[in-house]
């Protein structure tokens, strides 16, 4: 039986830490929710503040066998950080540390709760860059960006959190410490453990410190905004950028229904009669620059967009600021999304596209799409209410549908929020018995007793 915080047996030994440990009510329903419509109740809340009070708690947990959830901001978009039955919450907001940035060897040592983008603006303030860039990153953690795999606007042409992570310190279930990676950008002795954690949602073991790889900061960018008044415009305009042998840093993608949320919620100064929008990035040299960004405007107004540069700083920010408002804006349309993020090979998105359109005609539901289209990554919104039983049903049917069309067109059913406990009945339609097997095998030699955030990744 799980361990229950509330029993007060006497030989009932307690949880280590008690000033760093609430169970009081309010804070337990807190640590409840991720970004997913998903809801449990812990029965512990611990903060710890290093890694020796990481592995009294882990290993507390391994004796008494209880479902122990690592959490870093709760940003999660597919249930990962919420706690089912009796689950301690591990909370790791209070290591928020950075380290070390070691501008010899291009590294920067944090602690799993510092947040993306306190850590983006210490290192630009010194001409150096990390590009990985989720568009949570003024609240998501490095630890939850660790253990997602985060992506970001940027991945088109920098890459995932994966590319950047160099080496980890991990508490493993048993509450021993481990090293794996370290400092250097090559090492190849033995399984890359670094990788195989990287993406694994909490379920192997408790990331504690993270060794990143950073780079110079490009000297010049130019973001270019591009309206068309037919969506097949945009997605057209995205494959001609992607095959024009140009990598932008960014290329996103809104459809007509994120623009005008936006525009509603914001007053950002979009067009909202906009049929789809693309936000384009290229950095890099002056010269550079300036090339690769005449020769989009050139692709944008081949497919009949209406191009127009960022003046400045502000014009830019402003512009980020609106594609970061999507998410919470979207909920001016329904009061409930479905949000899913398909990814597709980069010139399959115009398929995916129109995939989409038929589904949502087929399920008579409002489908809302905007994302990282240069990397072929839509997040797709099935906009619905709970409270209203036909429509909800419909909008969750139209999610097999979804994932469906992503696979037939070779693509995946996520490509950042990863699994949690939103896809895990549809993993076995991408992943063969084999592999699913071997995943849990790698799962059980980590965790015999199955104590790391468990009825997570697997159905
Ligand atoms: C508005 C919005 C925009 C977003 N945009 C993006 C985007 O562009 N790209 C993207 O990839 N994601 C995006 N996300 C999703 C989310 O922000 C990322 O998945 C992020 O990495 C989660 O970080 P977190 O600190 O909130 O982690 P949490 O939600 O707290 O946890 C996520 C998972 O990581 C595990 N975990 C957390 N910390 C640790 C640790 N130290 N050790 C082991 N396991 C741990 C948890 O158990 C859980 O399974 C977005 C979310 C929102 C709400």
């Amino acid at each position: 039986m799980a361990f229950n915080i509330f029993r007060k047996k006497t030989d009932e030994e307690p949880l280590p830490l008690p000033a760093r440990v609430t169970t009081d009510r309010e804070e337990l329903f807190c640590y409840g929710f991720d970004a997913s419509s998903m809801q449990g109740t812990p029965s512990a809340v611990v903060k710890p503040v290093n890694t020796d009070e990481v592995a009294q708690v882990v290993a507390f947990a391994d004796r008494k066998q209880t479902p122990l959830v690592p959490r870093g901001a709760g940003t999660g978009m597919t249930g990962g950080a919420v706690p089912l039955k009796d689950a301690i919450v591990l909370s790791l907001e209070g290591m928020n540390r950075i380290l070390e940035i070691d501008e010899k060897n291009m590294i920067a040592v944090v602690e799993p709760g510092v947040i993306n983008g306190r850590l983006q603006e210490e290192l630009e303030a010194k001409g150096l860059f990390y590009p990985p860039d989720p568009a949570s990153m003024n609240f998501c953690t490095l630890g939850g960006n660790v253990a997602e795999n985060a992506g970001g606007p940027r991945a088109i042409k920098y890459g995932v959190t994966r590319d950047y992570v160099l080496g980890l310190e991990v508490v493993l279930p048993d509450g021993r410490a481990l090293m794996t990676g370290g400092k250097t950008f090559k090492n190849v002795v033995g399984y890359d453990l670094t990788k195989l954690i990287v993406g694994s949602e909490g379920t192997l073991c408790v990331v504690t410190k993270i060794i990143l790889k950073i780079l110079p900061l490009p000297g010049e960018t130019a973001t270019l905004l591009c309206t068309f008044s037919k969506i097949n415009d945009a997605a057209l305009t995205v494959s001609g950028i992607t095959s024009s042998r140009i990598t932008p840093r960014v290329l996103e993608f809104m459809d007509k229904e994120s623009v005008s949320a936006v525009e509603n919620y914001g007053h950002y100064g979009l067009p909202a009669d906009a049929e789809a929008l693309l936000l384009i990035e290229v950095d890099g040299s002056r010269a550079s620059v300036a090339e690769e960004a005449d020769r989009i405007a050139f692709i944008c107004a081949s497919n009949n967009g209406n191009v127009s540069v960022a003046g400045d700083i502000y014009a830019r920010k402003r512009l980020w600021e609106a594609r970061r408002a999507i998410s919470p804006a979207l909920y001016r349309i329904r009061p409930t999304k479905i949000n899913e993020d398909i990814v597709v090979p980069r010139g399959r998105v115009p398929e995916m596209l129109q995939a989409l359109t038929d589904i949502s005609e087929k399920h008579k539901v409002k489908i809302v799409n905007f994302g990282h289209a240069g990397d072929g990554n839509i997040h797709v919104n099935v906009m619905t209410d709970k409270n209203d039983k036909d429509e909800y049903e419909r909008a969750k049917n139209s999610v097999k549908d979804i994932f469906e069309a992503a696979l037939r067109l070779e693509g995946a059913i996520s490509g950042e929020h990863g699994v949690g406990l939103t896809k895990k009945q549809y993993i076995g339609m991408e992943l063969s018995d084999t592999g699913i097997g071997l995943m849990k095998d790698i799962k059980k030699a980590f965790d015999p007793k199955g104590i790391m955030n468990p009825g997570k990744m697997f159905p």
